[in-house]
């Protein structure tokens, strides 16, 4: 091997081990919330490990997860101390949950806290206003038109559909085109205009107060897959007192946040929930308008990953939510 050579080898060497950010000086802490979820289909076990690795590999967070009992079970010596960290991150899908745990939540955030809401966390607390007002939009788990419009987005506006209804569909899982609506968010800046999503449920139909929420990208809901025929809201950041909420609708189960524009997005909203801003740069290798980009070394931390889809995501119509 020649020099050169040498150097290239040790060069490609040193490029891989330093992270897409420089490490923090110190971490951003995150609490990673998990333990329910509304059916078989939300693997939370399998997923929040995924999510783990996405925010630990920036170099910037360091993640604590905390799971919660699940539903029915003793929650008198559950206390999640959200003031110790700059984030939550939500995989979590829950009916309902003590008052004290509720208030404790809403405080932390009216007093700057940040969140972060992966897919499924959108379905939990359905009648708690609260945690309505925080993720701006949500579906199923009794949400109705009392629950707020449905929001969508028309001729770049965000528009609202009141009439009555239940709220949160999706059509088969299909690779979807992803529209950036807001370019001068820390979050969406420096993206693609437009990006395909890896197959993954595109929720259509979510309804809630939507306050102070600015939709930052969409994803048309083709009526052929059962769909709305609207651009349907995908990403979103809210302000909540102090607080900083980011919300995307994807990731269904390792398979949909392997996708370099779900890991990349995910990320940066979670920095920008924990601090207001983003440091990190967009990947190379980020999606375009006409490809998917797969991250098999997420994706392949799914046991299932060689069998492909599982039966219930499968069938057409989507059974799972
Ligand atoms: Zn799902």
């Amino acid at each position: 091997m020649t020099t050169r050579r040498l150097f290239t080898a040790a060069a490609l060497a040193a490029l891989c081990l330093v992270p897409a950010s420089a490490p923090a000086a110190t971490p951003l802490k995150v609490m990673l919330l998990d333990g329910e979820s509304g059916g078989p289909y939300h693997k939370w076990q399998l997923t929040t490990p995924v999510l783990k690795k996405q925010l630990e590999d920036t170099g910037l967070f360091q993640v604590d997860v905390v799971t919660a009992p699940k539903a029915g079970e003793d929650f008198s010596n559950f206390h999640p101390d959200f003031a110790k960290y700059q984030v939550v991150v939500s995989n979590y899908d829950a009916a309902e949950w003590p008052a004290d745990i509720k208030t404790s939540l809403e405080t932390y955030m009216k007093n700057g806290g940040g969140l972060s809401v992966v897919h499924a966390a959108d379905n939990a607390f359905g009648q708690w206003s609260e945690w309505n007002k925080m993720i701006g939009v949500g579906g199923w788990r009794g949400r109705t038109e009392a629950s707020g419009p449905r929001w969508f987005v028309k001729d770049g506006k965000a528009e609202q559909d009141p009439s009555p209804g239940r709220a949160g569909a999706h059509g088969r899982r299909i690779p979807y085109l992803v529209v950036n609506r807001d370019t001068n968010h820390p979050i969406t800046k420096g993206l693609p205009a437009q990006w395909m999503h890896q197959g993954d449920e595109l929720y259509n139909s979510m309804r809630g107060p939507g306050e102070n929420m600015t939709i930052l990208a969409t994803s048309y809901s083709e009526p052929t897959n059962a769909g709305t025929g609207r651009d349907e809201p995908v990403l979103m950041v809210l302000n909540y007192g102090k607080g900083r909420v980011f919300h995307t609708v994807m990731g269904h189960d390792i398979n949909a946040i392997s996708c370099e524009g779900f890991v990349a997005t995910f990320q940066r909203g979670t920095e920008w929930a924990a601090t207001g801003k983003v440091t990190q740069k967009v990947p190379a290798n980020f999606p375009t308008a006409t490809s998917v980009v797969y991250r098999t070394d997420y994706a392949t931390m799914d046991p299932g990953y060689k069998n492909g889809l599982n039966g219930l995501d499968a069938q057409p119509g989507g059974r799972g939510r």
